[in-house]
C-alpha cells in the first residue's frame, strides 16, 4: 500500500448542485476537539443547534433535529415516522428527487399515488386538489419545494391549503431552499419538512435538519406500528434531542459543531438579507446567461435563487464543458439527471457561494469553454448584464 502525504485535496469551486462552498469559520469548528455526545458542553452545544435551527426553519416546532445522515437520511425520516404499511400516500413528482420519494415511500409499504409534472414545470395545485378528492384515504401528501433535478420552485401555499382541508398531513422536501429562500414551515403549517447541511446551509454533507409540527407528532405518537426503522425513529431521536438526553446512537458531535457554526454564519446574517442575497444574485446570473446567449430551462416565475439550469445549445458537448470547466478552471457544476441528462447543466449560487466573484468568474469561465466549441458566447454582454443587475 502506497499511502499519500500528504493528502491531496485541491480547493475547488463548488457551483454545482451540492455541496456547496464551505467557510473556514465552519472547517474550524468540524476540527474542535471531539466531546461525549452526553457531555455538558456538547449538549448545550446540541441546544444552541435546535434554536439555530427553528430560526432558519422559521418555526416554533419542538421536534426539530438534525438526524445523522444526508439528505436523503432527511427524506427516508419523514417517510418512515409519517407512513405506516398500507397507508396510501400522494407524492408530486417533477424531477429525480419527487421520484426518489415516491421509491421511499414505497419501501415503507406505502401505496403511492403520483402526480406530475413535465420536467421544468411546477407541479399543478390544481391536479394536487384533484388526486385528494378522488383519494380521500390517502393521509398523506409529499412534495419537493424546490427540485435541485430540475431548478424549479414549486409554490406550497395552496398545495398545503387543500392538504390541510381534507385532513392530510403535508412533507416537505426543502434540501435546496432551506437558508436560500423562505421555506414557510409555520406560516402554512407544513408537517413535516426535512433539509440537508450541503446545500444552502453551506456546510460539508452529513446531517439533515428535520422539523415536525404538533399534529405529526401526534401522528408519530399514535402510529399502530413501529418505525420501520430503528436508527432513524423520531419517537427515540426526540428523547435524545430532548430534555431526557436518552442515548440512541452517538451523535457525529463534530458535524453538530460544523452545523453549529454554520448557522450562526446565517443568523448573523440574518435570514431574510440571505434569502434577498440569494435571488438577487441568482438574477443576476439569469441576465448573464441570457446575454451570454444560451437559453434556461424554467420560467422566470418558478426559477430557483439557488439553482439555475441551463439547456446545453445544439452542437454542444455537454460532457466536455464540464470537464474543462474543472481541468482549466477548477470549477464544478452539475450535469442533468434522469430525463434531463445530457440536455442541461446546472448551476448552484447556494450559501457563501452566491457572490459576485463567483457569478463572474464562472460567465467568463463558461463563456470561454463554449467559444471553444465553437458557440458564439458574448462574454462581455454578459459581463455588462451582471454588473447592469448588481448596480
Ligand atoms: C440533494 C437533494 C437531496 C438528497 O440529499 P443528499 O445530501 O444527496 O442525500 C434530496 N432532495 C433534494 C431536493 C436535493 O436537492
Amino acid at each position: 500500500m502506497k499511502l499519500e502525504k500528504p493528502r491531496n485535496v485541491p480547493e475547488k469551486l463548488l457551483l454545482g448542485p451540492g455541496p456547496t462552498p464551505v467557510e473556514s469559520r465552519v472547517l474550524r469548528a468540524l476540527s474542535e476537539p471531539t466531546l461525549g455526545h452526553l457531555d455538558k458542553n456538547f449538549v448545550a452545544i446540541m441546544d444552541e443547534t435546535r434554536d439555530l435551527l427553528r430560526y432558519v426553519f422559521q418555526t416554533k416546532n419542538e421536534l426539530t433535529v438534525a438526524m445523522s445522515g444526508t439528505g436523503s437520511a432527511g427524506m427516508e425520516t419523514a417517510c418512515v415516522n409519517m407512513i405506516e404499511r398500507g397507508d396510501k400516500v400522494i407524492i408530486c413528482t417533477h424531477g429525480v428527487f419527487g421520484t426518489r420519494m415516491v421509491d421511499v415511500a414505497e419501501r415503507c409499504g406505502a401505496e403511492v399515488v403520483t402526480v406530475s409534472a413535465p420536467m421544468g414545470k411546477p407541479i399543478d395545485p390544481e391536479d394536487v386538489a384533484k388526486a385528494i378528492k378522488n383519494n380521500p384515504d390517502a393521509k398523506v401528501v409529499g412534495i419537493v419545494h424546490a427540485e435541485t433535478s430540475t431548478g424549479v420552485l414549486q409554490p406550497l401555499d395552496d398545495i398545503a391549503k387543500a392538504t390541510h382541508e381534507a385532513g392530510m398531513f403535508v412533507l416537505v422536501d426543502a434540501v435546496t431552499s432551506l437558508g436560500g429562500m423562505e421555506v414557510p414551515v409555520d406560516r402554512l403549517g407544513l408537517d413535516m419538512v426535512y433539509s440537508g447541511t450541503q446545500k444552502c446551509l453551506a456546510c460539508p454533507p452529513g446531517l439533515a435538519p428535520v422539523t415536525a409540527g404538533p399534529r405529526a407528532v401526534e401522528r408519530i405518537k399514535n402510529r399502530k406500528q413501529k418505525v420501520q426503522s430503528w436508527y432513524l425513529d423520531l419517537t427515540m431521536i426526540m428523547r435524545y434531542w430532548g430534555q431526557e438526553r436518552f442515548y440512541h446512537h452517538t451523535a457525529p458531535v463534530n458535524m453538530v459543531y460544523g452545523l453549529n457554526e454554520a448557522l450562526k454564519i446565517i443568523a448573523e446574517e440574518g435570514l431574510e438579507n440571505r434569502w434577498q442575497r440569494h435571488r438577487r444574485n441568482a438574477e443576476a446570473l439569469w441576465d448573464g446567461l441570457e446575454a451570454l446567449g444560451v437559453k434556461l430551462l424554467v420560467d422566470k416565475e418558478y426559477r430557483l435563487p439557488s439553482l439555475t439550469s441551463i439547456v446545453v445549445p445544439e452542437g454542444v458537448d455537454e460532457a466536455a464543458v464540464r470537464k474543462d470547466l474543472m481541468s482549466e478552471y477548477a470549477i464544478e457544476i452539475g450535469s442533468g439527471l434522469g430525463e434531463l441528462k445530457g440536455k442541461i447543466l446546472r448551476v448552484g449560487l447556494m450559501g457563501s457561494g452566491s457572490n459576485k466573484e463567483n457569478m463572474v468568474f464562472f460567465l467568463a469561465a463558461f463563456g470561454n469553454v463554449l467559444r471553444k466549441q465553437g458557440f458564439a458566447a458574448d462574454i462581455g454582454g454578459a459581463l455588462e448584464a451582471v454588473e447592469k443587475k448588481l448596480s
